[in-house]
């Protein structure tokens, strides 16, 4: 293998070719990235960037060192056997990482950029989102966000110590519906006492000055931020050899496409779990951080498989939120709660924990990852009792 490219320039791409390095790929090594800037964390966009805490969340990566062709404000626009056609020109690949991400998914006149006047309606996924977000967040600002999930929930925390008066409108019973049960849901929503939190509004239309609902209710706004989720950003893969599983692109457990040479990771990849017995797409900062050195030990030749407890973190309204593992494999739940206001919810199936959140419980979360990857057996009677640690319900 002598060329290797690398396709997406945020934190898988960066960790692929840190990975490939270390791995000891010694060849010509290209990353591409869309974006006119080198890469960055998404994570501090929603907290710390909107806060005014930081004016930026750039990687660290030693350029030099990793002799790294970087070719920034270039796109991939279509991939070949041997070759990836750009916005600039031609390279040739023996070895190619996908790691393009995602892109927010939008709503009908819900577009990108500024509307009439100071008025805009926004989405959040780059640094430049970011920062114009922040410039509409003054105090007494109407903000309505379309969506109650974890963008949602983090943007709004920041919103309101701003002193911008927010409006979340969800179409589903509870925030989250799309990453968890109802009743888990109703119970995170009790944090979002600080705003106009309005269930069971499925919005008609957005534009830059409010937005309908359907049954014709209007909510004026001066600025309106979309997060209705993110869609892996493969497109432009179509007719290229490489299969998606929706709009994922489908990777074996070796993180492999079905075009030879090519592997996918981070938020664009779907990967097949045998831990779990099904395909996983996790749009998640840790999978983005793990998953390349599996691909890169495996694009060198190796066979590691990739088969981790999934794990994701959110800080809203003062609280740490933490998720690991993956509740559709488990058929019941069984809560803890904490004297502190803190709780917990486990999902078992059978005995074997398969998913748990905690709020403001890390020590909880932590031992729980790990019986979740050790396969233990549980003992939920001991497990709703939050004087017992975690990783003696066993
Ligand atoms: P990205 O960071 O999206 O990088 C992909 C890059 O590829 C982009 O720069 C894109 O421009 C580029 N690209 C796309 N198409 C092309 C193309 N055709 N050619 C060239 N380049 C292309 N996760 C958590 O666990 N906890 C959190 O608290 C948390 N907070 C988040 C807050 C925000 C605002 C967002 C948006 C995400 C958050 N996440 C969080 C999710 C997590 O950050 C992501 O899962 C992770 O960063 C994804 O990294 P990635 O490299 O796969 O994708």
């Amino acid at each position: 293998m002598q060329r290797v490219v690398v396709v997406g320039a945020g934190l898988a791409g960066l960790q692929t070719v840190v990975a490939l390095r270390s791995a000891g790929f010694a060849g010509r090594l290209s990353l591409v990235g869309a974006e006119d800037r080198a890469p960055y964390d998404l994570p501090p966009l929603s907290k710390a960037m909107l806060s005014g805490a930081a004016e930026n969340s750039s990687l660290e990566a030693d350029w030099a060192a990793l002799d790294v062709d970087l070719r920034l404000g270039e796109r991939a626009l279509r991939l070949a056997d041997g070759t990836l056609q750009t916005d600039r020109g031609t390279l040739a690949w023996d070895g190619l990482v996908l790691a393009v991400g995602a892109e927010p998914a939008r709503l009908p006149g819900g577009g990108r950029g500024a509307g009439a006047g100071s008025r805009a309606v926004l989405t959040l996924r780059t640094h430049d989102d970011a920062v114009r977000l922040r410039s509409h967040l003054l105090p007494g600002a109407r903000l309505v966000i379309v969506g109650a999930g974890w963008i949602a929930a983090e943007v709004a925390t920041a919103a309101v110590a701003a002193g911008v008066e927010v409006t979340v409108l969800e179409a589903a019973r509870a925030p989250f519906a799309a990453a968890l049960p109802e009743d888990v849901g109703a119970r995170l929503a009790l944090l979002w006492s600080a705003i106009d939190l309005r269930l069971n509004s499925t919005v008609a239309i957005v534009e830059s000055t409010g937005v309908s609902l359907v049954g014709g209710e209007r909510v004026a706004a001066d600025v309106v931020l979309i997060a209705v989720g993110a869609r892996p950003a493969t497109a432009w893969l179509a007719g290229s050899g490489v299969a998606l599983a929706g709009r994922a692109v489908a990777v074996d457990s070796h993180l492999r496409s079905t075009m030879p040479g090519v592997l996918a990771v981070g938020d664009c990849a779907g990967w097949e779990s045998a831990r779990y017995g099904t395909r996983l797409l996790v749009e998640h900062w840790d999978n983005a951080l793990h998953a390349p050195s599996v691909a890169a030990a495996n694009l060198l030749g190796g066979t590691v498989v990739y088969d981790p407890v999934p794990y994701f973190w959110s800080e809203q309204w003062a609280r740490m939120v933490q998720y690991a593992g993956h509740h559709p494999a488990g058929d019941r739940l069984v809560w803890r709660d904490g004297a502190d206001g803190s709780w917990a919810v486990f999902w078992l199936a059978v005995d074997r924990l398969v998913a748990a959140l905690t709020v403001d419980r890390p020590r909880d979360l932590v031992q729980a990852r790990r019986l979740m990857a050790s396969g233990a057996s549980v003992d939920a009677t001991l497990l709703v009792d939050q004087g017992v640690p975690v990783k003696a319900c066993i």
